[in-house]
Protein backbone atom coordinates (compact mmCIF):
# COMPACT_ATOMS: atom_id res chain seq x y z
CA UNK A 1 0.00 0.00 0.00
CA UNK A 2 0.98 3.96 -0.93
CA UNK A 3 1.76 5.48 1.62
CA UNK A 4 1.13 9.55 1.76
CA UNK A 5 2.12 12.02 4.31
CA UNK A 6 0.24 14.96 5.13
CA UNK A 7 1.65 17.75 6.69
CA UNK A 8 -1.03 20.23 7.03
CA UNK A 9 -2.33 22.23 10.52
CA UNK A 10 -5.48 22.86 9.68
CA UNK A 11 -7.49 20.21 11.06
CA UNK A 12 -10.47 20.70 8.27
CA UNK A 13 -8.43 20.58 5.51
CA UNK A 14 -5.65 17.37 6.60
CA UNK A 15 -9.49 15.54 6.97
CA UNK A 16 -10.63 16.26 3.26
CA UNK A 17 -7.28 15.04 2.26
CA UNK A 18 -7.08 12.26 4.23
CA UNK A 19 -10.80 10.88 3.23
CA UNK A 20 -10.33 11.37 -0.35
CA UNK A 21 -7.08 9.36 -0.64
CA UNK A 22 -7.66 6.91 1.94
CA UNK A 23 -10.56 6.41 -0.33
CA UNK A 24 -8.49 5.58 -3.34
CA UNK A 25 -6.68 3.14 -0.91
CA UNK A 26 -3.80 4.99 0.04
CA UNK A 27 -2.36 4.41 3.24
CA UNK A 28 -2.53 8.38 5.31
CA UNK A 29 -0.75 10.11 7.76
CA UNK A 30 -1.35 13.29 9.00
CA UNK A 31 1.07 15.93 11.28
CA UNK A 32 -0.23 18.80 11.88
CA UNK A 33 2.96 21.01 12.77
CA UNK A 34 6.08 21.40 10.71
CA UNK A 35 8.69 20.20 12.55
CA UNK A 36 6.67 16.45 13.48
CA UNK A 37 6.22 16.72 10.02
CA UNK A 38 9.32 17.14 8.95
CA UNK A 39 10.98 14.43 11.75
CA UNK A 40 8.27 11.64 10.04
CA UNK A 41 9.55 12.88 6.60
CA UNK A 42 12.97 12.07 7.46
CA UNK A 43 12.40 8.62 9.45
CA UNK A 44 10.04 7.13 7.46
CA UNK A 45 9.62 6.07 3.76
CA UNK A 46 6.66 7.78 2.18
CA UNK A 47 5.78 7.32 -1.25
CA UNK A 48 4.86 10.75 -1.57
CA UNK A 49 3.99 13.94 0.71
CA UNK A 50 1.73 16.72 1.12
CA UNK A 51 3.16 19.73 2.53
CA UNK A 52 1.35 23.18 3.45
CA UNK A 53 3.17 26.33 3.90
CA UNK A 54 2.22 28.32 5.89
CA UNK A 55 2.87 25.98 9.07
CA UNK A 56 2.77 27.56 12.96
CA UNK A 57 6.11 26.55 13.76
CA UNK A 58 8.24 26.28 10.53
CA UNK A 59 7.47 27.09 7.32
CA UNK A 60 7.09 24.36 4.21
CA UNK A 61 9.74 25.91 2.18
CA UNK A 62 12.04 25.17 4.61
CA UNK A 63 10.51 21.83 5.41
CA UNK A 64 10.99 20.67 1.78
CA UNK A 65 14.50 22.02 1.37
CA UNK A 66 15.27 19.57 3.92
CA UNK A 67 13.75 16.71 3.18
CA UNK A 68 15.42 17.27 -0.83
CA UNK A 69 18.88 16.79 0.91
CA UNK A 70 18.32 13.09 1.39
CA UNK A 71 14.88 12.64 -0.35
CA UNK A 72 14.02 12.26 -3.59
CA UNK A 73 10.01 11.67 -2.89
CA UNK A 74 7.56 13.46 -4.70
CA UNK A 75 6.30 16.81 -2.72
CA UNK A 76 2.97 18.54 -3.71
CA UNK A 77 2.59 21.96 -1.55
CA UNK A 78 -0.42 23.40 -1.09
CA UNK A 79 -1.18 26.73 -0.17
CA UNK A 80 -3.60 29.42 0.22
CA UNK A 81 -1.42 32.40 -1.23
CA UNK A 82 -0.81 32.82 -4.54
CA UNK A 83 2.38 34.74 -4.28
CA UNK A 84 3.36 31.34 -2.78
CA UNK A 85 2.82 29.67 -5.00
CA UNK A 86 4.56 32.09 -7.51
CA UNK A 87 7.81 31.55 -4.96
CA UNK A 88 7.34 28.17 -5.56
CA UNK A 89 7.03 27.56 -9.26
CA UNK A 90 10.19 30.45 -10.04
CA UNK A 91 12.35 28.73 -7.05
CA UNK A 92 14.24 25.51 -7.02
CA UNK A 93 12.72 24.40 -3.61
CA UNK A 94 12.22 20.97 -4.81
CA UNK A 95 8.76 20.19 -5.00
CA UNK A 96 7.68 18.35 -7.71
CA UNK A 97 3.91 20.55 -8.07
CA UNK A 98 1.83 23.12 -6.33
CA UNK A 99 -1.92 23.36 -5.45
CA UNK A 100 -3.24 26.45 -4.19
CA UNK A 101 -6.32 26.68 -1.71
CA UNK A 102 -9.01 26.31 -1.94
CA UNK A 103 -8.81 23.09 -4.02
CA UNK A 104 -11.28 20.44 -5.28
CA UNK A 105 -10.09 17.39 -3.73
CA UNK A 106 -10.19 14.99 -6.65
CA UNK A 107 -7.66 17.55 -8.34
CA UNK A 108 -5.48 17.08 -6.01
CA UNK A 109 -6.31 12.85 -5.58
CA UNK A 110 -5.40 13.30 -9.57
CA UNK A 111 -2.44 14.96 -8.98
CA UNK A 112 -0.97 12.51 -6.26
CA UNK A 113 -1.57 9.59 -8.11
CA UNK A 114 -0.16 11.33 -11.42
CA UNK A 115 3.01 11.93 -8.95
CA UNK A 116 2.70 8.06 -7.24
CA UNK A 117 2.76 6.97 -11.21
CA UNK A 118 6.02 8.91 -11.97
CA UNK A 119 8.05 7.80 -9.14
CA UNK A 120 7.18 4.40 -9.73
CA UNK A 121 8.48 4.44 -13.06
CA UNK A 122 11.56 6.67 -12.24
CA UNK A 123 12.39 3.92 -9.42
CA UNK A 124 11.97 1.10 -11.77
CA UNK A 125 14.39 2.47 -14.38
CA UNK A 126 16.78 3.01 -11.49
CA UNK A 127 16.65 -0.44 -11.04
CA UNK A 128 18.81 -1.57 -12.98
CA UNK A 129 21.52 1.07 -11.10
CA UNK A 130 20.50 -0.49 -7.80
CA UNK A 131 21.46 -3.73 -9.52
CA UNK A 132 24.24 -2.98 -11.34
CA UNK A 133 28.03 -4.33 -10.06
CA UNK A 134 30.77 -1.98 -9.82
CA UNK A 135 34.00 -2.83 -9.00
CA UNK A 136 37.70 -0.94 -10.53
CA UNK A 137 36.61 0.42 -13.33
CA UNK A 138 34.26 -2.66 -14.56
CA UNK A 139 30.23 -2.02 -14.61
CA UNK A 140 28.06 -4.89 -15.16
CA UNK A 141 24.52 -4.29 -15.99
CA UNK A 142 22.71 -7.31 -15.52
CA UNK A 143 19.13 -6.19 -16.69
CA UNK A 144 20.66 -5.47 -20.11
CA UNK A 145 23.41 -7.51 -20.14
CA UNK A 146 26.14 -5.04 -20.88
CA UNK A 147 29.71 -4.86 -19.17
CA UNK A 148 31.70 -1.70 -19.14
CA UNK A 149 35.58 -1.25 -18.66
CA UNK A 150 36.23 2.26 -17.89
CA UNK A 151 33.31 2.89 -19.77
CA UNK A 152 33.81 1.12 -22.92
CA UNK A 153 31.27 -1.53 -23.57
CA UNK A 154 32.76 -4.94 -23.47
CA UNK A 155 31.14 -7.48 -25.57
CA UNK A 156 31.02 -10.88 -24.03
CA UNK A 157 28.99 -14.41 -25.32
CA UNK A 158 26.12 -15.09 -23.43
CA UNK A 159 28.26 -17.60 -21.56
CA UNK A 160 30.80 -15.56 -20.46
CA UNK A 161 28.47 -12.87 -19.40
CA UNK A 162 26.66 -15.18 -16.94
CA UNK A 163 29.93 -16.58 -15.40
CA UNK A 164 31.58 -13.62 -15.08
CA UNK A 165 28.20 -12.33 -13.61
CA UNK A 166 27.85 -15.41 -11.14
CA UNK A 167 31.44 -14.82 -9.81
CA UNK A 168 30.94 -11.13 -9.39
CA UNK A 169 27.77 -10.99 -7.51
CA UNK A 170 29.11 -13.68 -5.46
CA UNK A 171 32.44 -11.39 -4.40
CA UNK A 172 35.45 -13.34 -2.39
CA UNK A 173 33.97 -16.76 -2.42
CA UNK A 174 36.11 -19.19 -4.68
CA UNK A 175 33.78 -21.63 -6.67
CA UNK A 176 35.02 -24.98 -8.30
CA UNK A 177 35.23 -25.26 -11.93
CA UNK A 178 32.28 -28.32 -11.03
CA UNK A 179 30.52 -25.66 -9.48
CA UNK A 180 30.60 -23.30 -11.82
CA UNK A 181 29.87 -25.51 -14.36
CA UNK A 182 26.98 -26.36 -12.83
CA UNK A 183 25.53 -23.09 -12.09
CA UNK A 184 26.01 -21.78 -15.36
CA UNK A 185 25.56 -24.19 -17.73
CA UNK A 186 23.17 -26.16 -15.64
CA UNK A 187 22.93 -29.72 -14.08
CA UNK A 188 22.07 -31.35 -17.12
CA UNK A 189 24.28 -29.69 -19.85
CA UNK A 190 26.66 -31.46 -21.74
CA UNK A 191 30.43 -30.59 -21.58
CA UNK A 192 32.44 -30.32 -18.60
CA UNK A 193 34.33 -28.28 -16.23
CA UNK A 194 36.67 -27.60 -19.15
CA UNK A 195 34.39 -25.57 -20.39
CA UNK A 196 34.55 -23.22 -17.60
CA UNK A 197 38.30 -22.33 -18.34
CA UNK A 198 38.26 -21.85 -22.05
CA UNK A 199 35.24 -19.34 -21.29
CA UNK A 200 37.61 -17.79 -18.68
CA UNK A 201 40.45 -17.51 -20.59
CA UNK A 202 38.14 -15.46 -23.30
CA UNK A 203 36.82 -13.14 -20.56
CA UNK A 204 40.00 -12.50 -19.66
CA UNK A 205 41.17 -12.10 -22.83
CA UNK A 206 38.62 -9.24 -23.88
CA UNK A 207 38.82 -7.46 -20.23
CA UNK A 208 42.03 -5.50 -20.01
CA UNK A 209 42.18 -6.22 -16.27
CA UNK A 210 42.11 -9.59 -14.69
CA UNK A 211 39.48 -9.49 -12.18
CA UNK A 212 38.89 -12.95 -11.43
CA UNK A 213 41.51 -14.97 -9.85
CA UNK A 214 42.85 -18.65 -10.00
CA UNK A 215 43.30 -20.52 -6.67
CA UNK A 216 45.05 -23.46 -7.40
CA UNK A 217 43.80 -26.73 -6.98
CA UNK A 218 40.85 -25.08 -5.65
CA UNK A 219 38.65 -23.09 -8.23
CA UNK A 220 38.29 -19.25 -8.89
CA UNK A 221 36.91 -16.53 -7.37
CA UNK A 222 36.11 -12.67 -8.16
CA UNK A 223 38.38 -10.65 -5.40
CA UNK A 224 36.51 -7.36 -4.24
CA UNK A 225 39.12 -5.04 -1.86
CA UNK A 226 37.90 -2.22 0.22
CA UNK A 227 40.81 -0.20 -1.00
CA1 LIG B 1 -1.51 26.30 7.22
Amino acid sequence: MKRILIVEDEKNIADVERDYLEIEGLSVTVENNGRKGLTRAEEEDFDLIILDIMLPDMDGFEICRTIRKTKDTPIIIVSARTEIIDKVRGLGFGADDYISKPFDPSELVARVKAHLAKYERLKGKSGENSMEICYKDLRIQPLSRRIFYREEEVFLTAKEFDLLYFLASNPNRVFAKDAIFKKVWGMDSFGDAGTVVVHLTHIREKIPMDYIETVRGVGYRFTMTDE
